[in-house]
């Protein structure tokens, strides 16, 4: 259950409802004319059963996957999210809605501590992210991220954070007291304004690697995620990334490729992509995509979810693993994802990606 809007915020100036219509709902509507702004929402859920979610594949290790969000929605509004599928099952649309319209758990500490309580024994791990940013904003003021870490040092689970957001560092401080932390930045693109057509409210690249510096300095495990990466528009980044990365203390990398998982982020991504970028460059990113995809920009199995199958994305991965290689990553060969950990972290478990 949803309660009464918490809050409503600044409106934001240069964004305007859009949401692809939402396929669990009967009727969608169109607006007539330019649509109206959309404004900030924030709704708290009081009635949360559950904070630890096994997800669907059994992808890590070799074993299930458990994550906790103590959000849904994300204002970081990356246009190629998968996450954004799970904002229509609250009956919101996957577009802006998802970007505005953010739902806040405030009793997932309380509820983490009493699933561990039950759980702790038969749980090897725990990933905060796959459904939102761990650290949007109103984390600064919520801090529920930091309470379920509170608790996760609590019951010595080892835990990994995903994130885009330079806030992760407020909680150096904990995450020392963690048991084997490790926190990966998502950077796909190595400046803004490669970034931004496709990442528009996300801290800027500069911003993520300042923090990646911070917390590798504070002897917490980091790394980096380039992910996705975008046939036909990011390649060239790959070695910049692995060596600012590494000049920022990274120990682990992995990259993936583009996934769109459903039909209305289709649809989205593209109505961005035409937006923000030449329409050549449109048009050669959907070739590339539909060469990989044997069609068009959705893959049919999720074992081809976040891989490609052409010549030209083998290159892509020599170039990740050559430049992995050089600078001093051991390659890890995963079924699901293409990533390299360091040699000095083999042991550990290794984070995968939420793009
Ligand atoms: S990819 Fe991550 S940061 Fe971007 S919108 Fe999705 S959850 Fe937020």
């Amino acid at each position: 259950m949803l309660s009464f809007p918490y809050r409503c915020d600044s409106v934001a100036s240069v964004r305007h409802i859009a949401n692809p219509p939402n396929p669990y709902e009967r009727y969608s509507a169109e607006y007539v004319g330019e649509p109206p702004p959309t404004k900030l929402e924030i709704f708290e859920e009081t009635a949360t059963k559950k904070i630890i979610t096994k997800a669907f594949a059994s992808d890590w290790e070799g074993g299930w996957r458990y994550t906790v969000n103590c959000y849904r929605g994300c204002v970081h509004g990356c246009t190629y999210c998968f996450a954004r599928q799970y904002h229509e099952y609250l009956g919101y649309g996957a577009g802006t809605d998802f970007e505005t319209k953010i739902v806040v758990k405030p009793n997932a500490p309380h509820l983490l501590r009493a699933e561990l309580k039950k759980c702790r024994d038969v749980m090897p791990h725990l990933d905060f992210s796959f459904a939102t940013d761990p650290y949007l904003p109103i984390e600064a003021e919520y801090r529920l991220t930091r309470q379920c870490l509170e608790v996760c040092a609590e019951f010595r689970v080892p835990v990994a954070i995903v994130t885009k957001s330079p806030l992760v560092t407020r909680d150096i401080d904990l995450l020392k007291s963690l048991s084997k932390p490790s926190v990966f930045f998502s950077l796909p693109f190595l400046t803004k304004e490669k970034s931004n057509p496709f990442e528009p409210y996300t801290p800027v690249p500069e911003a993520r690697f300042r923090a990646m510096r911070e917390l590798s300095d504070a002897g917490i495990t980091t790394g980096i995620g380039i992910a996705p990466v975008i046939p036909g528009y990011n390649e060239p980044d790959i070695p910049g990334l692995l060596e600012r990365a590494k000049e920022c203390g990274a120990e682990r990398a992995f990259m993936s490729m583009l996934h769109i998982d459903t039909d209305s982020i289709e649809d989205y991504f593209v109505q961005k992509m035409n937006e923000h970028l030449p329409e050549t460059r449109v048009r050669k990113i959907i070739n590339m995509m539909g060469r990989e995809r044997g069609g068009g920009l959705r893959h049919r199995t999720y074992k081809e979810r976040m891989t490609g199958k052409t010549e030209q994305w083998e290159v892509t991965k020599k170039l990740f693993e050559f430049h992995s290689k050089r600078l001093g990553f051991k390659q890890s060969e995963r079924a699901v994802v293409d990533r390299v950990e360091s040699v000095t972290n083999t042991a550990e478990p290794i984070q995968q990606t939420l793009f």
